[in-house]
Formats: structure tokens, C-alpha cells, sequence
């Protein structure tokens, strides 16, 4: 089964896509980042899911939600790779996240349907293609008659709108809603940029979801067909998972079939 990630890992590079997906090696060092975006994603959909309870949690609620998250998951495994910041510096961002998120959506009206919801995209039934995800958050907004695909971003970079406009991974999940609610109910694409409490937002004609279905196809293709899977070096390395045992930084380490 394939995920957008799955597939991001191998365009960033096939010798990670290897370790992980292939020999499935399971590493314990995750990043920072990784633990700020899970902490910040888990106190967010308890938020909503009270919310749908009619219920609105205090902001300290929320903080010391969060606060918990944080202290469960922090261990002497996590990576910080920048020099200059903290756990204690991660962890305030968080903090700062959610307060700002709190306090600019509060009282959280916009019907949201479902939180961490789990899709299941068929991209060619007859070869049988599907790709799973799970959208952050699923709202439909009744004066329109739209649907929306909510997601939180933690990270400090603000793509152009551009980018966005190219976006794989939320276009991807579109197809899956589309194909639930209607292929003439437009779907608005959401991006939360916590860290500069901006929200910006895109969509997709019907006829450029075909082309990505297409095209998502094709990589599927040709990851099936890779036997040789070289690395990528590139400063993404630094947040990778398996650096220490990579073949490309470590010459002592020489790993099978590369
Ligand atoms: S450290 Fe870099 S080159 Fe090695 S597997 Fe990870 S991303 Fe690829």
C-alpha cells in the first residue's frame, strides 16, 4: 500500500525509500520536528473532537494537553540537528502555535466532519492502485456546499502560492473526497502555516486530478520496477533517519545490494 509520503521518500531518495520501505530497518532517532508536528496534530484533534461534542476546551486545557503529549514522547533518542535551539525552544513553539491557532479560530464553527480521517484513494481499479492517507481535518461548509481539506503545518518554510498550486499530497486526497461527496462539489484545499498564522488555500479541476492520478500512477510504475536504489546526499540528510547507518555518509558501513 502506498501513502504520499511513501512516495515522497523516494523522490527525495531511493537509498532511504530502501531502508524504510523495502528492508523496513526501524530506527529509534526520530527529529525534533517530528515530535513538534505529532504534538501539535494530536492536542488539534482533541480540540475538534470535543468541539463536535459541543464542547470548547479552555486554552489551558489545550496547553497542558499538549504539555503531556510533549513529556510522553521526549527521549535521549530525539534529534535536534539545529545548534542554536533547545527542546525547551521546540517545545514553546508549540506552545506559541497553539495559542495563536487557538485564539484566532475559537469558537472552531466551521463544521468540521471529521478529524484524522482516514482515506483510501483508488488511483486504477483494474490494476488495483490505492494509496491511503489521513486528512487533518474534513470540513464542509454548508453556505457554499463545499468541502474542505484542513492541514497543520509546523515547519518555519512558507511556500509560494505556486507551490501550493502543484501540491501533491492534499490534491491526492481531494480525489478521495471527490469520489465520496461528488465529482461536482468543488473541494478547497487548506494549509495552516502555524508558524505564521497564515492560512492559504488552492483547489483542482476535475482534469487536472486525472493528470495527477495519472502521473501518480507512473511513479507508483516505476518504483515497482527499481532494483538499483542509489542515494541523494542533500541537506535533507541531516533529518534522516537512518544517517548513521547510511552507506553514503558512513564508508564503514556498507550495506547490502548497494
Ligand atoms: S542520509 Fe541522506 S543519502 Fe542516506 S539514506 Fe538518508 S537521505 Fe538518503
Amino acid at each position: 500500500m502506498y501513502s504520499h509520503s511513501k512516495l515522497s521518500t523516494f523522490e527525495q531518495c531511493s537509498l532511504k525509500y530502501k531502508y524504510k520501505y523495502v528492508d523496513k530497518i526501524k530506527v529509534l532517532g526520530k527529529s525534533v520536528e517530528a515530535l513538534l508536528g505529532f504534538a501539535v496534530h494530536d492536542v488539534l484533534e482533541y480540540l475538534y473532537t470535543q468541539v463536535k461534542n459541543n464542547k470548547i476546551p479552555e486554552l489551558d486545557e489545550i496547553i497542558m494537553i499538549y504539555s503531556n503529549t510533549w513529556k510522553d514522547n521526549y527521549n535521549e533518542n530525539i534529534v535536534i540537528v539545529k545548534d542554536d535551539l533547545t527542546e525547551k525552544d521546540y517545545f514553546n513553539k508549540g506552545v506559541q502555535f497553539l495559542i495563536d491557532y487557538y485564539m484566532k479560530h475559537k469558537p472552531f464553527t466551521d463544521n468540521t466532519l471529521e478529524t484524522e480521517k482516514r482515506i483510501n484513494i483508488v488511483l486504477d481499479k483494474l490494476n488495483n492502485i490505492n494509496l491511503i492517507g489521513y486528512i487533518d481535518r474534513l470540513v464542509h461548509n454548508k453556505e457554499k456546499d463545499e468541502y474542505e481539506i484542513h492541514d497543520y503545518k509546523t515547519s518555519n518554510s512558507m511556500p509560494s502560492q505556486q507551490e501550493l498550486d502543484q501540491d501533491r499530497q492534499l490534491a491526492l486526497y481531494s480525489i478521495a473526497i471527490k469520489e465520496a461527496f461528488g465529482h461536482d462539489k468543488p473541494v478547497i484545499l487548506v494549509w495552516h502555516y502555524l508558524a505564521h498564522g497564515i492560512k492559504v488555500t488552492s483547489s483542482r479541476t476535475n482534469s487536472q486530478l486525472l493528470d495527477l492520478k495519472n502521473q501518480t500512477i507512473e511513479l507508483i510504475k516505476k518504483i515497482e520496477s527499481t532494483t538499483i536504489f542509489p542515494h541523494n546526499k542533500s541537506i535533507l540528510c541531516n533529518w534522516c533517519e537512518y544517517k548513521t547507518m547510511c552507506s553514503a555518509w558512513n564508508t564503514e558501513y556498507k550495506y547490502k545490494n548497494h
